[in-house]
């Protein structure tokens, strides 16, 4: 019997985002990915949501590495909130330079770098990382430098896909290394396939992403008489090539908007992965200076992030750039699912400041970044495992993958659906479900420590009816009410009405308060029946339901 294989996953089967899953065997552990997800509406204040590294913490003594697979925010994103998570951690992360730069700077901005070995990977380079050999395969995606991993354990080669689509025509040229792929499943052959399900129910073949660049170069066209502001993935650095090539065709200058795209445009020119000349080039301060028909703004926010660069000039308020009739907007990428009424709001409000727009509704100014159907059965066929197991995505994108390997002809006991905080095992049986660890979501909101549900279900109450207060002081000796009550509320009552309103509510509370006083309640009762009273009253003069909050001091004695 051949030393089994544990996977942890710890997030990302199951949702989107925040994939991180723990490889172990003969007692030493490896992190494959370590990301994070963003908040929606109904998480107010958060920040991230990262997985639950108390398994990590628990075992960190035997924690070998990290392997960080692309710079998606899914995949690096929660690297600063592991090593906050595990003070004494010191770890090796392994990436391709791209990748491990964007990694320092999560690092450096939380002064956690000392704490970070970072091995810069190279194309088919191959590592011994604790209990395994590594051999690290180029992948197409879209963000540059992605790395499929295959893993060598015991237990025979684990191949992890990373999100990947097959692009024969990238803009870099650097494809997926499906030869290699097919190499190593002739020898030693690929006993587990985990890969990327993300548009495992799109059918047929995404296009590649160099079909993006015509395209743009016919709306920069149509469009030459005016400035251009382009959104898109500040991560997206072969699209941010294409747009930057059409626009120096039309002898437009380069201007990047947003920090995190100022940030990777730096970081990818020094590392030759975008090539845009330096006379070519400008800072957004120097944006009022140029000819507006020879300036190409490319900028974040394509997503309608709150706050960004592109929802503040939507909403007139970017420090940097007045949107009007003299601009068109291209929104180059999708709205990711969620992000639909976001973006749409910035388009309408950059359309109300006279802009012209196109987006990715209108024509293909953008093409996905993850395989389809196709593209998976593709792989499937090339690498040939003995078992398989989705991972990255929704559960439906999980099923479906499973369904496409079985008709692929996968026997059924050969594929597995694992969702967040299983443990599986690998042994020379097969591979079973082994165990469970939290894959609890975990809410950051810039505090150190996390937020729990019960905080967020405060939050949503008060979000959506507001807060009414009852604040009042009693002589419990003397049986009476010293100070008080007085209501003070937010969120509750109009301006208009909000005096009386609180007045009102204020004389229910100390007849209520009064009455429990002759009763000899104690402080317990008077704020019980002060928060019924003014429960009463509040549903019953407004039919809203806010948070009551009554404080209800005793007279020291
Ligand atoms: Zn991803
Ligand atoms: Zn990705």
């Amino acid at each position: 019997m051949a030393e089994p294989v544990r996977i942890t996953f710890l997030g990302g089967l199951g949702d989107i985002g925040r994939n991180c899953a723990v490889l172990e065997s003969n007692g030493r552990m490896v992190i494959l990915d370590c990301g994070q997800m963003f908040a929606d509406e109904t998480q107010p204040g958060v920040e991230s949501i990262i997985p639950d590294f108390t398994y990590l913490q628990e075992n960190a003594d035997r924690i070998d590495g990290c392997v960080v697979t692309h710079a998606h925010e899914d995949h690096i994103g929660g690297v600063t909130f592991l090593l906050e998570a595990i003070p004494g951690l010191e770890l090796d992360f392994y990436g391709t330079a791209f990748t491990l730069g964007l990694v320092r700077h999560k690092l450096q901005e939380k002064n956690l770098a000392g704490r970070a070995n970072l091995h810069v990977l190279n194309d088919g380079d191959t590592r011994s990382i604790g209990p395994f050999e590594c051999e690290f395969l180029p992948v197409t995606h879209s963000t540059p430098s992605g790395l499929i991993t295959a893993f060598t354990t015991p237990q025979g080669v684990i191949l992890h896909s990373s999100d990947f689509k097959l692009d024969h025509t990238p803009v870099d040229g650097r494809v997926t290394d499906l030869a290699r792929i097919g190499a190593i499943s002739q020898d030693p052959g690929i006993r587990l396939l985990l890969c990327d399900s993300t548009n495992a129910n799109t059918p047929g073949q995404s296009t590649s992403e160099s079909t993006v660049g015509p395209v743009l170069r016919g709306i920069f066209h149509e469009h030459r008489n005016k400035r251009i502001i382009v959104g898109a993935f500040a991560s997206h650095v072969h699209r941010i090539q294409q747009i930057a090539d059409v626009a120096i065709e039309q002898d437009r200058t380069i201007v990047t908007l947003g920090r995190s795209m100022k940030r990777n445009v730096a970081l990818a020119r020094d590392l030759g992965l975008l090539s845009i000349p330096d006379a070519r080039i400008r800072d957004i301060a120097d944006a009022d200076d140029l000819d507006p028909v020879k300036t190409c703004i490319i900028s974040t926010g394509s997503q309608g992030e709150f706050r960004s660069a592109l929802t503040l000039m939507a909403q007139n308020d970017s420090r940097w750039i007045t949107v009007g009739p003299q601009d068109t907007v291209i929104f180059s990428s999708h709205p990711i699912p969620g992000n639909e009424a976001a973006v749409g709001r910035v388009r309408s409000g950059l359309a109300r400041q006279g802009a012209a727009i196109v987006h990715s509704g209108q024509v293909d100014v953008h093409t996905t970044g993850h395989g389809t159907q196709q593209e998976l059965l593709a792989l499937h066929s090339v690498a040939n495992p003995e078992l398989f197991v989705p991972v990255h995505g929704e559960y439906e994108h999980l099923v479906g993958h499973a369904d496409l390997a079985m008709r692929r002809g996968m026997a059924p006991e050969n594929v597995l659906v694992a969702t967040d905080g299983d443990q599986l095992l690998l042994t020379d049986d097969g591979i079973s479900k082994d165990g469970q660890v939290s894959g609890d979501y975990i809410y950051m909101d810039g505090a150190a420590e996390a937020l729990t549900e019960e905080i967020l279900q405060e939050r949503l109450l008060l979000r959506d009816a507001g807060f009414v207060s009852v604040i009042a002081e009693v002589d419990l000796a003397g049986r009476e009410i010293v100070f008080g009550p007085v209501v003070t509320s937010r969120g509750w009552a109009a301006a208009n009405e909000r005096f009386d309103l609180e007045s009102g509510a204020a004389n229910e509370a100390r007849e209520a308060m009064e009455g429990a006083l002759a009763d000899s309640g104690d402080i317990r009762d008077m704020e019980r029946v002060s928060r019924r009273a003014v429960g009463r009253y509040v549903a019953a003069s407004t039919r809203r339901r806010p948070v009551i909050v009554p404080v209800i001091r005793s007279t020291p004695t």
